[in-house]
C-alpha cells in the first residue's frame, strides 16, 4: 500500500522526481538532499511501512542485502573509507520521514561528520536488570 500524503511514497514511485541509483519491482535508492557526505544515499521500499516494525521480514531482508550491495559498489566508485549504515525509528530517535529508510552514509577521512553517540556510564547491576529486563 501507498500512503498518500507520503513524500518518499511518492519518490519511491517515479511520481516525484529523485537521483536515482537504484531501482527494482521492491525498491528505490536515491541520492538524499540534505546529504551529511558525497554520496548519501536512502534505500525507500516501494510500499509504506512508517518504520521497521512494519516492514514485513521478506522486505527487511531484501533491503539488507541491497544495502550490503550498494554500499560495496558505491564506495568502490567514490572511493570511500568507510561507511555508516543508519536507520532511525521513531521522532525522538531522529525520524523525521514517518516512511521505512536505510542511509548509506559514505565516510572520508576528514569529512567533518560525526555520527556516533555520546558514551554514558552504567554499573554491572545496572547491566543485569537492563538484561533481565529485555530478556526475561
Ligand atoms: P530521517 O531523519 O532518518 O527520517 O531521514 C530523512 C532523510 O530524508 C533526511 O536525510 C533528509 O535529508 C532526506 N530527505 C527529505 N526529503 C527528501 C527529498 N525530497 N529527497 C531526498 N531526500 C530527502
Ligand atoms: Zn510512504
Amino acid at each position: 500500500m501507498r500512503k498518500e500524503d507520503c513524500i518518499f511514497c511518492k519518490i519511491a514511485n517515479g511520481e516525484i522526481p529523485s537521483k536515482t541509483l537504484y531501482e527494482d519491482e521492491q525498491f528505490r535508492v536515491i541520492l538524499d538532499i540534505s546529504p551529511a557526505t558525497k554520496g548519501h544515499a536512502l534505500i525507500l521500499p516501494k510500499e509504506h511501512y512508517a518504520n521497521i516494525y512494519e516492514l514485513p521480514e521478506e522486505k527487511a531482508v531484501g533491503a539488507i542485502l541491497l544495502a550490503k550491495k550498494m554500499m560495496a559498489e558505491m564506495s568502490e566508485k567514490l572511493k570511500a573509507d568507510g561507511f555508516n549504515l543508519v536507520q532511525n525509528n521513531g521522532e525522538t530517535a531522529g525520524q523525521t520521514v514517518m516512511h521505512f529508510h536505510f542511509h548509506l552514509i559514505p565516510r572520508y577521512q576528514e569529512d567533518g561528520q560525526h555520527i556516533m553517540w555520546k558514551p554514558g556510564t552504567v554499573t554491572q547491576d545496572e547491566l543485569e536488570g537492563i538484561k533481565n529486563l529485555i530478556t526475561e
